[in-house]
């Protein structure tokens, strides 16, 4: 009977351990000013970023934090690096880099005033003595990385008239339409254009049954 109730007590609120992006903060004490640094390599279980760049799954993240308590909880603070993967706004191509950030938040002890008065949404939370810096990565990372990514803060990106990419072209590339072959071609597609008159004001009517309906009568 125990045991059921103590699996049920599991199912309600997930065991939290000391593992990846959750530290436990027990060793700190409450004393404020009371600090410690944790060093701590993560291995990304899912992918952490935006659609075109983000921190692949199974990457190293490496965090260099200091713990220090204070008189509303724990603050953290520190650096995150992780290796990150992405495709290139520009060019298309895809590319790595590394992410490097700095993270300064607040886990609001259980009761404390802060934990009274604001939103979990706002201020993190103490839970069971655990800091779970999942969520702060996500969301810094998020802020950190580009929507617009590029491989090179210099990408030439791709020629607007072929498409190949212009790291890759010969640097004399370029569309000079003197080819009397592309001018014969430009000529051509504007007498199609021009042999169609009408077919824009009666758009609805296909030409050919227009054709058939003049023959009959
Ligand atoms: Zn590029
Ligand atoms: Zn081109």
């Amino acid at each position: 009977m125990s045991a059921q109730s103590g699996s049920n007590e599991r199912h309600r609120r997930p065991t939290i351990i000391d593992a990846g992006f959750v530290l436990d903060v027990r060793s700190l004490g409450r004393a404020p000013g009371s600090r410690k640094d944790v060093h701590r390599t993560v291995t990304t279980a899912a992918r952490i970023g935006l659609e075109m760049v983000g921190i692949p799954v199974g990457a190293q993240v490496e965090m260099d934090l200091t713990l220090q308590s204070v008189s509303e909880g724990v603050l953290v603070t520190g650096s995150v690096r992780a290796p990150i993967e992405g495709e290139c706004s520009r060019c298309l191509e895809s590319f790595t880099d590394e992410l490097e950030l700095q993270l300064t938040e607040l886990f609001a002890y259980p009761n404390s005033a802060t934990e009274q008065t604001t939103e979990e949404d706002e201020v993190h939370r103490l839970v069971d003595d655990m800091v779970d810096l999942e969520p702060v990565v996500i969301d810094a990372v998020g802020l950190e990385l580009p929507l617009q990514p590029l491989c090179e803060p210099d990408c030439a990106g791709l020629c607007p008239e072929c498409g190949v990419r212009m790291a890759i072209a010969s640097s004399d590339h370029g569309h000079e339409i003197l080819d009397p072959r592309w001018a014969k071609l430009a000529t051509f597609a504007a007498d199609a254009d021009g042999s169609h008159p009408g077919t824009g004001a009666n758009g609805t009517v296909p030409p050919q049954s227009a054709d058939s309906d003049s023959e009959e009568k």
